[in-house]
């Protein structure tokens, strides 16, 4: 098997080599304290010092002002699904939800179980190919708060503007987009992301919430799960996931030395429009499986003609050192998650590994 060249994977993926580099090099004597960073207590200055680098330079690259607190939480994107309406669907409210793939639909699921969860749009019935597109929802004001998926992951969606909530506080599960583009927060009264598509490694999902919506927070949470005790405490409530923490605050740093949001937008909106370029001119051979304005710039679902010819493509990118190219496994297909991480040189090379393949292989 050769060593893997290009890592598509959906998450965890590609992080920038730097930052893989500056972890090896800083692992066994971290800063000079004769000790790695992985044996040290959450309490020692040296940890608070990166914890609060962390959330200071998230704060930069977003443009996040106090008053929003950042949290760092345990448990994934998942746990948020529950999370949210726990803490902010009080019994006679209803919230409102966005359904526009598997992770959206499961946070309604999840809404359900603790209050008045309402499906207010779908694409369900045409495979979730779309998002809505502005306008198209009208959102009851007296809905507690309305839920979105930025990007959907699996199908290969994006919203490319923030849906219109009026008055209605946003929430958003950013878990594939967070950091990949400039971000209206102002629009939001919470948000969350699992760290390892766009933010690191998995282990902390970081959790952006406007302070007056703490005040609203219902609170009868395990304390290490309660948006309010989180952000009194800065998250050091109990034992963080610290190298999880440690690596956010190096993929931060490297952004921030790299022109910050607006210049990785410009890579990955070129990165993208290589690939379905590629899509397009292929006559047909491959298949984009969202409507065109509504796809995803991380995640680029497509099928070939046959699911033989799907597997055949499989087998013979992993040969040519092309990682975590399979669709998920509740859609099957290719998916190409092209995040932060994975270069313009990454993304050429499957262009032109997928033109030598349909050479061969057209029928
Ligand atoms: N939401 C989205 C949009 C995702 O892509 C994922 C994971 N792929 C999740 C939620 C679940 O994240 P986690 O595994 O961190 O719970």
């Amino acid at each position: 098997m050769l060593p893997c060249r290009h890592n598509f994977n959906p998450g965890p993926a590609a992080l920038p080599p730097p930052v893989l580099e500056q972890v090896q090099r800083e692992l066994l004597d971290f800063e000079g304290s004769g000790m790695s960073i992985l044996e040290m207590s959450h309490r020692d200055a040296v940890y608070e010092r990166v914890h609060n680098a962390a959330i200071a330079d998230l704060r930069t690259l977003l443009g996040c002002p106090e008053e929003y607190a950042i949290l760092f939480m345990a448990g994934g994107a998942a746990t948020q699904f529950d999370l949210v309406p726990m803490h902010l669907l009080p019994s006679g409210r209803h919230a409102a939800y966005l359904v526009t793939g598997l992770w959206s639909e499961m946070a309604l699921r999840a809404g359900r179980k603790w209050g008045d969860a309402r499906e207010v749009w779908s694409s369900a019935a045409t495979g979730y190919d779309r998002v809505p597109e502005p306008g198209e929802v009208r959102i009851h004001p007296a809905a507690a708060y309305l839920h979105y998926t930025s990007n959907n992951t699996i199908v290969g969606t994006q919203f490319s503007e923030v849906p219109d909530a009026g008055e209605v506080p946003l929430v958003c599960d950013m878990s594939s987009d967070l950091l990949s583009r400039p971000l209206a927060l102002a629009r939001f009264g919470l948000l969350y992301a699992s760290a390892q598509k766009n933010l690191g490694i998995a282990g902390v999902t970081v959790v952006i919430i406007h302070r007056p919506l703490l005040a609203r927070c219902q609170s009868r949470m395990p304390r290490p799960l309660d948006y309010a005790q989180m952000a009194a405490t800065n998250s050091l409530l109990n034992t963080p996931p610290v190298f999880a923490i440690y690596v956010l605050g190096l993929v931060a740093k490297y952004q921030l030395a790299h022109g910050g949001l607006p210049a990785v937008a410009a890579q990955n909106t070129e990165k993208a429009a290589l690939l379905y370029a590629a899509l397009e001119h292929s006559g047909g051979f491959y298949r984009g499986c969202a409507q065109p304005q509504h796809r995803s710039q991380m995640n680029v679902t497509f099928r070939l003609p046959t699911p033989e010819l799907e597997a055949r493509f499989l087998a013979a990118g992993a040969q040519a050192g092309f990682a975590g190219l399979g669709g998920h496994r509740s859609v099957g297909g290719i998916r190409a998650s092209l995040y932060n991480g994975v270069s313009r040189v990454a993304v050429q090379a499957l262009v032109e590994f997928m033109q030598e393949f349909q050479h061969k292989w057209r029928p």
